[in-house]
This record gives structure tokens, sequence and C-alpha cells, in this order.
């Protein structure tokens, strides 16, 4: 099997002709953007919008990299629609914020229905045999990724693969949180998904990523480069070398290429040279993030890492609530009194760390106790 393609181009700013530049050269080292689209095809652009949340802030893709994904594309006469389901808040809403439904005007790239979907057949999948996709997905011919490079506490890293969970409409993807809590499933799922889905292309924004506490509450992190390929396993393995992150630590990486997604092992990078940060902060641990293989349920309690919030940053806005899959909640205003800080029931918590990923005051950490710190070190 021939190797795995990559782009790796550097792009030091946002400014939109750096970017254009940036995105056309890495589509013409991959042979020109005829190789994974057609004119006339319906595609669907697929931005990273967990959370409304300004292009500074490294949430989000941002608005010059979309602009300038959809010019090269609509340069090849594809018909374009964009969307993502947030994990919180509207498409039209978190949009706004991202400065991508200013950019998609201007481009005339109309909205795609992201809130509503369609049960689809998938029986070759290996772990989950139906999905429920948007609408704006299942109208399209293809979809192509725009994913943002930045840490999560589930999955430590988050880029290509994960991108496309928000092809699934509303809280629905609160669902596969509860029916697979262990990350190794969560991760297969993803790859499931991935494989139904086939995106076309994957441009991934690592211009100025996100490290620490993310996906939404950690710091940027200049990197200064835009990783294009169609392999979205390949593209997520790069993404760990940067964050000197061991990608067989990623479920998504790993699951991706033992499921046939992709290939995280035998990459050919063309371009330029793929920037490694040995101090970027990212969890670098070899415990699962979820307490996987732990065995009894206080072993987990004891021992799994868990979220932790910093009640002087909480404003009590009860959005850790109102996202929690479980139900009862796992995380709740003691007594129902909205004047404290929520307190977490970590009998009941799957770690899914949806609470700690929606916190707009990054008020919410996830920290190992203490037990678990000391059985890691020996
Ligand atoms: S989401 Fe964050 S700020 Fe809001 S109540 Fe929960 S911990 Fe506090
Ligand atoms: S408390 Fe937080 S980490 Fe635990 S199940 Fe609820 S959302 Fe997930």
């Amino acid at each position: 099997m021939s190797p795995a393609r990559v782009a790796v181009v550097a792009c030091d700013t946002y400014e939109p002709a750096v970017v254009d530049a940036a995105v056309g050269r890495a589509i013409g080292l991959l042979g020109g953007a005829e190789r994974f689209v057609s004119a006339g095809e319906r595609i669907v652009l697929k931005p990273n919008l967990l959370v409304a949340s300004t292009p500074e802030k490294a949430v989000t893709t941002h608005p010059s990299v979309f602009a300038a994904v959809a010019r090269v594309l609509a340069e090849a006469g594809t018909m374009l629609t964009w969307g993502d389901s947030p994990g919180f808040g509207s498409t039209a809403g978190v949009g706004k914020r991202a400065g991508l439904v200013a950019e998609a005007a201007r481009l005339g790239v109309r909205t795609a229905d992201f809130s509503h979907g369609r049960e689809v057949p998938f029986p070759e999948g290996a772990l989950i045999k139906r999905f429920t996709l948007a609408e704006g997905v299942l109208e399209a011919d293809g979809l192509v990724s725009l994913p943002k490079l930045k840490t999560h506490a589930l999955t430590r890293m988050t880029g290509a693969v994960k991108n496309q969970f928000g092809c699934i409409p509303g809280m629905l993807k609160g669902e596969f949180h509860t029916r697979m809590p262990d990350v190794d499933r969560f991760s297969q799922m993803l790859v499931d998904l991935n494989r139904l889905i086939a995106p076309r292309l994957v441009v991934m924004d690592a211009v100025v990523a996100m490290e620490g506490n993310g996906p939404r509450g950690g710091d940027p992190r200049h990197v200064g480069v835009l990783l294009v390929s169609d392999d979205p396993v390949a593209v997520d393995a790069l993404g760990c070398r940067i964050m000197n992150l061991d990608p067989a630590l990623v479920g998504t990486v790993s699951w991706g290429e033992r499921l046939g997604l992709g290939s995280a092992s035998d990459i050919e990078i063309l371009g330029d040279e793929l920037p490694i940060f040995a101090d970027y902060v990212v969890n670098r641990s070899a415990g699962s993030t979820t307490g996987g293989g732990i065995g009894s349920p206080l072993g987990k309690r004891l021992l799994a890492p868990r979220p932790f919030i910093v009640s002087e940053r909480c404003t009590q806005c009860g959005t850790c609530v109102l996202v929690c899959p479980m139900e009862p909640k796992a995380v709740t205003f003691p007594g129902g009194d909205r004047s404290h800080t929520p307190e977490h029931d970590y009998g009941l918590c799957i770690r899914c760390y949806c609470c700690q990923e929606m916190c707009p005051e990054r008020a919410i950490e996830v920290k190992t106790p203490l037990l678990g710190r000391l059985i890691r070190r020996t």
C-alpha cells in the first residue's frame, strides 16, 4: 500500500493573503483540488464550531482558513454549503461569533441543515451499525473537514477524526457518551463515523492551535502550519507529533489505523518541515483518561482522572449541569441552589468531560486523584 500523503505548509499568520497562498500551495502539492472534488458536486464544509468563541481564542476554525478553502473549492466548480452541530448553542450563533457567518455570506456559501438528521445504516461498522447524520451532510455529495488542532481531556488531542462528531445533530451526541463511556469504545465509534462519511479532504488549522485545558478552556499556541490530506488519521498522527504526544495514546489515531480508516505509521510529508514542540502542554500520561481497565467502580472513583471545579472562577451559569449527559445528572447545584458552585458526584460521573469542554469560564479542570497519581508513578 502506498503511504498517506500529507502536505505540511508553513503559515505564520491568519492574514487572508498568506492563508490563501498556503492553502493553494498545500492543495497543489497534493495534485490539485480536482483530485478530491469534481465540478458540479455539492460539497459541505465542516469547520470546528465547538461553542461560541471569537477567533483569537483558538477554539474554532479560523475564518481565514474557512474562506481560503471555500475559494479553492469554488474555483474547482463545486457548489458549497457549510455547517456544524456545536456542543452548545446554535450553528448560527456560534458561527457568527467565530466569524464564519460573515465569511460564508461574503463568499455566497449557503448554510446547511445540521439541526435535523436521518438514520443511515452502516453494516460495515466495526462497533456502530447505524448513525443519525445531519441533513446537511446527507444532502451533499462530499464533505471537506476543517478541524482545529487542540488538546482534549477525553481523547488527549482533537483534530481531523473527532471533527466529524459534529455531523451528528444536537443532543444525540450526548447519547454516544453515555452508551460508550470508555474512551477506547468512543474512539472506535468516531472511526466508524468517519468510515461512513469518508471526508474528501482535511485542512487542519494549526496556525494557532490550543494547548492545556482544551478543547475550550486551554491557551492558544502558535504552531504556524496547515496540514492537508485526504487521510484524517495521518493528519491526526502528525498533529500528535507536533504536540510531542505518542500517537499510540490517542484512540482515534490507533483505532483509525487498525480499522482501516487511514495510516498513522506510513506517512509521506510534502512541503515544509513538521514543527515539534517538546514543551507542548498535553496529557502524555499512559493511564486511560476515563479509567478504562481499572475495574471496580470504587477503583475508578479513587484512581481515574476527574473533572474538578475551581470555585473562584465559577459564575454559577449552569452550563455544566445542562450539558452533562447523565440522568440523574453527575454534576448539580447542591440542594438546587444556583447561588452555589455545582458539585460533581464521582460515583455517577462517566468521565466524558462534556462539562469541562463547555464551561465558558475555564473553571473546570481535569485532575487525577492522589492515589491514581501515586500508582501511575510506580
Ligand atoms: S459551567 Fe463552569 S462557570 Fe458555569 S456553573 Fe459550571 S463550573 Fe461554573
Ligand atoms: S459530570 Fe462532567 S464528566 Fe461527569 S458525566 Fe457529567 S459531563 Fe461527563
